[in-house]
């Protein structure tokens, strides 16, 4: 039978890569071999024991119907005093959707705030799903690189204004590069989204990840009294409590904003896992020593790989949050070649720069234990001096 004719949006999609590259992984890893997995961003550390049995103990009480499809009252609760919290924000609960995952908020707020033909500005390196949702929305991904990769350069964003421009997404600390952008460079791009009037969609899964406390990181909304009411603010736990597999995002913004992505996620998926919102509300008002545990760890892998990186005279970006390392493979190696011969020769799994839009780089994760990060350091310096000889 001939094939149907698909959507075009949808058709154009690819794969994401690091699930591609990660479904590698997998079927090497069951013919027996033994792969340094640097490729996807998930911490190696477990969800606390007090989460589990919150979530347990939700599934006991029967918590397992539909919830709210905004999310729980007391999730909601929890979230907004996480913002006060760790932020000095105040949000009511009303201005808080629960989504699955800080990956379908943020597809739930840019095809809630964007019209076809509407342009939305993209920082890169960038994480690799923000194109494909924008263009899912209708919209068209409009690119900004800095002249230095981990700087936010505002002059830049400022000239690809346009007035079909109708949001930036910002995303600090980042993915790839662990830049985190100072209070200047956020205070800049703020006064240029008022001066244009346009939305801001600060994705700050990582905000709990950062390894230089003279630049912590801000959350968007609190930088200025007047950005709060023009940013849509993404987080979630997945990163913060080790939850990826729980998804549980969530988005902060204006009432009528949130209001009309509670709609579009009715028609979705309803709301999020009603055991999964227990969970979450436990992580977000328990004990939050696992997030010390975690940066204490992720700290000292990352200065033994920048070490690594600088002995060998690899190029890359320090980084000052998320967990990943980010190096530069051009002129000597094509990045997809590099990360191929890295998995095929070396058995260690990288992410191609050309994934986040930056062909040349490649994204390191550092989420395995140190023994393996050694031993792949040891190998990735083999492929590079290899073209030495
Ligand atoms: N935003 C960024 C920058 C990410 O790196 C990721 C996951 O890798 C997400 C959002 C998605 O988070 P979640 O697992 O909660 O959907």
């Amino acid at each position: 039978m001939e094939k149907f004719k698909l959507s075009r949006a949808v058709e154009s999609l690819e794969p994401s890569v690091t699930f591609e590259i990660d479904a590698k992984v997998k079927e090497l890893q069951k013919k027996g071999v033994k792969v340094y997995n640097l490729n996807l961003g998930e911490p190696d550390f477990h969800t606390p024991d007090e989460v589990k049995t919150a979530a347990m103990e939700a599934i006991f009480r029967n918590e397992t119907k539909y919830t709210a499809v905004q999310g729980t009252l007391e999730l909601r609760e929890a979230i907004c005093g996480k913002f006060k919290r760790d932020n000095d924000l105040i949000y009511k609960p009303e201005e808080i959707i629960v989504s699955n995952g800080a990956k379908q908020a943020l597809y739930l707020a840019v095809r809630t705030v964007c019209d076809v033909g509407d342009e939305i500005i993209i920082l890169a390196p960038y994480w690799t799903s923000y194109p494909d949702i924008v263009r899912l929305a209708g919209g068209k991904p409009v690119i900004v690189r800095s002249e230095i990769l981990r700087l936010l350069d505002v002059e830049r964003v400022r000239k690809a204004i346009t007035p079909k421009t109708k949001a930036i997404i910002v995303n600090s600390p980042n993915n790839p590069t662990g830049a985190v952008y100072n209070y200047h460079e956020l205070f800049e791009l703020g006064m240029v989204t008022c001066r244009h009037n346009i939305l801001v969609i600060s994705d700050e899964i990582y905000e709990n990840f950062f390894y230089n406390s003279n630049n912590k990181p801000y959350s968007f909304a609190s930088i200025d009294p007047g950005l709060r009411d023009r940013t849509l603010t993404i987080n979630g736990v997945s990163k913060t409590y080790a939850m990826t597999g729980w998804r549980i995002g969530y988005c902060a913004g204006p009432e009528y904003i949130i209001k009309k992505m509670t709609s579009l996620q009715s028609h979705v998926s309803s709301s999020a896992c009603s055991v999964s919102q227990a969970a979450a509300v436990k992580a977000l008002l328990g004990d939050q020593a696992l997030i010390r545990e975690m940066v204490r760890e992720f700290n000292m892998r990352k200065s033994f790989i920048c070490g690594e990186l600088l002995r060998a005279g690899i190029p890359h970006i320090q980084p000052e949050g998320a967990y990943y390392v980010f190096f530069r493979v051009e002129p000597k190696f094509n990045s997809i070649e590099f990360c191929r011969r890295m998995l095929d020769d070396f058995q260690v799994a990288l992410n191609p720069g050309d994934t986040f839009g930056t062909p040349g780089w490649v994204r390191l994760s550092y989420t395995v234990g140190l023994d393996d990060i050694k031993e792949a350091m040891r190998r990735i310096k083999a492929l590079w001096t290899s073209k030495e000889k």
